[in-house]
């Protein structure tokens, strides 16, 4: 299995301006790869075979390792194959501020050395490595994030299969009173950092609205609101690994509700699409945790998880503000989430036992550096 390990970068002056350089380079390679695909309709090889004959004559490609060139063509097949697959619009010419990372794509092209990253065309870049790497890392992809960057990692591992866990399988019941609750009971409790987070964001998106176009001062205020995005993903991705954590190493089977995620973000206010990526977070980092770990994570049906009465399965209807379950029928008593996340996890092993295998929930990205929709369309309104 593939999983991805992110590390801060301390680049010189020099580094940073070749990679910011790089950046640039591989920003107006993509937009001409795409513009040369929309009038020619060019095939990925011939882009590639002709990249590779074009690069020699021009010092700017020269400046920039081969691989990395190469490698905007599969990213533009990439936006082309998720365009075709109804994923994404049409790909789109790339301005300065919506371009942010290259990618080596091949060991070769950078290699770890102690607390260093050895980055071809680029030099010897300082590396905070927090954590060690299990396994050979594949491919290196440099990122921008406003005024910090960022190498990460995508390495292959073995599944290690570990002792602790006390082979329980859980329910879990995503919230936004409560971040999660199981079915065993054990509450975690929604970060308070988020909802200050909300309200800077909230309230720079107002002041950036009354800023005059082009002005400085509206520039400014641009970079202080991406700036208080990139916190509130930190906050969000190191909640959710903190939950995923312990899920994963406690618990053998850890069972989700089938939310289409992506669907719901759509039309919600700011503080809500926030908590439907901490989900979508919790759920994808759970289920590459467990697989390492030799558990698993495993979807149920959504419907009637909260209505139904985990002790009789009888309907219970209750309201939103609801908190607790109280059935008629067997007088079981229970906090309401606590409920719900028993019926997720009847519900999941029924439908896993019901399918003959493990659902095990789809991995997605977890890279935190592709904003979600509704941040992207924050950000370009300024
Ligand atoms: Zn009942």
């Amino acid at each position: 299995m593939l999983v991805t390990y992110k590390f801060r970068l301390y680049p010189t002056r020099t580094q940073e301006s070749l990679m910011t350089e790089t950046l640039e380079t591989c920003r107006l390679l993509y937009n001409d790869l795409l513009d040369d695909r929309i009038r020619t309709n060019a095939k990925a090889f011939e882009q590639k075979r002709a990249l590779a004959a074009f690069r020699h004559g021009n010092k700017f490609l020269m400046a920039v390792h081969s691989q990395v060139l190469q490698d905007l063509v599969f990213r533009l097949d990439k936006a082309y194959g998720a365009f075709y697959a109804g994923l994404s619009r049409y790909p789109k010419f790339k301005r300065k501020d919506r371009y942010n990372s290259f990618k080596y794509p091949q060991i070769g092209g950078f290699k770890l050395v102690g607390k260093r990253l050895r980055l071809s065309k680029i030099g010897l870049v300082k590396a905070k490595i927090h954590r060690p790497i299990e396994g050979t890392p594949k491919t290196c992809t440099i990122v921008r994030d406003i005024d910090q960057w960022y190498a990460c990692f995508s390495a292959k591992t073995e599944p290690r299969p570990s002792e602790l866990r006390s082979g329980q399988p859980v329910g879990v019941d995503l919230g936004v009173l409560n971040l999660a609750t199981l079915s065993n009971g054990r509450i975690f409790e929604n970060p308070r950092c988020l909802d200050n987070s909300v309200a800077r964001i909230t309230s720079l998106q107002k002041s950036l609205s009354m800023k005059k176009k082009g002005s400085a001062n509206r520039r400014k205020t641009r970079v202080l609101l991406a700036k208080a995005w990139r916190k509130v993903r930190n906050q969000r991705l190191d909640v959710a690994h903190k939950v995923s954590t312990i899920l994963a190493s406690e618990y053998s089977t850890i069972v989700f509700e089938d939310l289409k995620i992506p669907n719901m973000v759509r039309n919600h206010n700011l503080a809500s699409a926030i908590m439907d990526a901490a989900w979508g977070q919790i759920r994808t980092l759970t289920a590459y945790k467990a697989e390492r770990n030799g558990g698993r994570a495993i979807l149920a049906d959504p419907r009637g998880t909260s209505q139904k009465c985990s002790g009789c399965g009888e309907t219970v209807p209750k309201g939103l503000g609801e908190r607790t379950h109280s059935c008629p029928n067997c007088s079981l008593v229970l906090d309401r989430d606590v409920n719900a996340a028993r019926n997720i996890l009847a519900a999941g092993l029924e439908r896993a036992r019901a399918e003959g295998q493990p659902l095990l929930v789809q991995r997605r990205r977890i890279s935190k550096f592709v904003p979600a929709k509704q941040e992207a369309y924050g950000f370009s309104r300024g």
